[in-house]
């Protein structure tokens, strides 16, 4: 092997008529750019970034890695808090200049390359009056979201996102490039849903589209912390009272510009402001200090909530599950705890533990053998985000995470432990966990055959950054 700047000199002349860029650490600003990420905590400085501009370019940049044993990762819209699509001196396949999304009207199918965020689809989708399940902030990437399985606010209608997902054009860890489905390489296919960034570098996901013409009814009503124990009353009874066209988020916050404690619902009805205002009467009757509920077409509702969600700062999500109904008081006891430890600095004030109560009736008809996804059934996902400047608070923030969620599913009546556990899901979303969190916590029953899979389409386990499903390879460090 020769120089690092020979090595990579090999790449460029690789894709010399591709439309590729390669950036180094020498080329300013462009490169400064490219290694950012939702969280500053995932800025890692890469010492090759390469911004492939189709499947060729992918599988030529996969034959290189491989062949002169270069450690790399693949960036999607680049919003996981895991650092699992940044990394220290080694190569990052950067998929932001592939975000072209085709629609087939007839066949209601949206095709989004690899690289596309959730506005992309949700605009280009509007256009022919369709809709899929994506995420509820639109400049999160399809590729990360998708592959880890995608809850949205369709999801009570129309499942995960994963359950929506038609076939991706992956290349694998040989380079090869192939089409995964039900029909071919259907067990490729299965891994993918849920586990998909162990596979490849997917270049494009077609989804299955549904008519969503009518505007929709959605925003956030902010109470007074006092207001609490009727909102968790309100929410108990969503749990039966909806009919998977609705959706309800609670969180609790610190908001700016006051940074006073609040209790923050997002609501959301796929149908009438008439039938939205009647739904949720008893919550507005309540007296909300703001109430910004609204009519917007559906492709402005996954924008509604981007403010205060951009790039930059220190920021991490967390993962567990609740079941309904909570009793008031143990609610109560979560809010004094959260709130608790994030005014204990000021940039951790904007911070929020997150109740997602997102119809599951729908997601949980597929069983969880069906894919590799897991974490299906009678229960909602509650999640952390949390804020931070201080680099010497990472460990801290991770630890009263993890504790906080941890106990918090284990009290509201989800089991995460193995042993225990029987037919229902792990309790845990794998994109909002880190990748050191065991498989089988993530995959369950379904981490064996995964740990499988791996050996058959990925022997080397080269993209080994995801959640670990066999033993990372030793790098030997010349
Ligand atoms: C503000 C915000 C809002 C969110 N809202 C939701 C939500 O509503 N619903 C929900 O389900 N989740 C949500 N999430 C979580 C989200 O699903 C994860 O953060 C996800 O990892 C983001 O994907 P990405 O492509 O942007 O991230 P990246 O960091 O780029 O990628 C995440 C992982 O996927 C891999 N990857 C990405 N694209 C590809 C590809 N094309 N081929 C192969 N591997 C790929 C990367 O290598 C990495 O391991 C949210 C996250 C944030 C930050």
């Amino acid at each position: 092997m020769g120089s690092a700047t020979d090595v990579y000199a090999q790449l460029k002349e690789q894709l010399k008529s591709s439309k590729a860029e390669i950036l180094f650490p020498s080329d300013g600003e462009k490169y400064e750019e490219s290694i950012k990420r939702w969280s500053e905590h995932c800025e890692k400085r890469a010492a090759c970034v390469v911004k492939i501009s189709s499947a060729d370019d992918a599988s030529a940049t996969v034959k290189f890695v491989k062949e002169n044993k270069i450690p790399f990762v693949v960036r999607g819209g680049g919003h996981s808090t895991s650092g699992s699509a940044s990394i220290e001196d080694g190569l990052v396949i950067d998929l932001s200049l592939m975000r072209g999304v085709t629609v087939n009207p007839e066949k209601k199918t949206v095709r989004a390359e690899g690289g596309a965020l959730w506005v992309d689809v949700d605009e280009a989708a509007a256009q022919y009056g369709l809709a899929t399940v994506g995420g509820t902030v639109n400049h999160t990437g399809v590729g990360g979201l998708t592959l880890g399985g995608g809850y949205g606010y369709l999801s009570g209608k129309y499942g995960l996102t994963i359950d929506n997902l038609l076939q991706v054009e992956i290349v694998l860890a040989s380079g090869e490039q192939v089409i995964a489905s039900e029909t071919e390489n259907p067990d490729l296919f299965w891994a993918i849903r849920g586990a998909g960034q162990n596979f490849g570098v997917v270049t494009a996901f077609t989804f299955r589209g549904y008519e969503q013409t009518n505007q929709v009814f959605a925003g956030p009503l902010i109470f007074l912390p006092d207001k609490l124990p009727q909102v968790v009353e309100f929410m108990n009874k969503f749990q039966t009272k909806n009919d998977g066209n609705q959706a309800f988020l609670l969180g609790f916050t610190c908001p700016p510009p006051a940074h006073a404690p609040v209790v923050l619902t997002q609501v959301f009805h796929n149908g009438t402001q008439e039938e939205g205002n009647a739904f949720f009467k008893d919550l507005i009757d309540l007296g909300p200090v703001a109430n910004m509920t609204s009519m917007m077409p559906y492709e402005k509702l996954n924008a509604a909530m981007n403010e205060g969600q951009g790039f930059g700062g220190r920021k991490m999500f967390g993962g567990g599950a609740y079941k309904l109904p909570l009793a008031p008081p143990f609610v109560q006891a979560l809010f004094d705890e959260f709130i608790g430890f994030s005014t204990t600095q000021p940039a951790m004030t904007d911070s929020i533990l997150l109740f997602e109560t997102i119809p599951y009736a729908k997601v949980v008809e597929v069983p969880n053998e069906k894919m590799a996804f897991s974490n299906r059934g009678e229960y909602y996902n509650l999640a952390t985000m949390i804020k931070w400047a201080n680099p010497a608070l990472d460990d801290t923030v991770r630890e009263f995470s993890r504790a906080l969620l941890k106990k918090a599913s284990q009290s509201a009546g989800v089991v995460q432990d193995e042993k225990v556990r029987s037919t229902e899901g792990v309790g845990v979303y794998g994109n909002y966990v880190n990748p050191d969190v065991p498989a089988s916590e993530v995959y369950g029953g379904n981490a064996k055959k995964l740990a499988e899979l791996k050996g058959k389409y990925d022997p080397e386990n080269l993209f080994d950054r995801g959640t670990r499903l066999v033993p990372r390879p030793v790098v030997v460090v010349n």
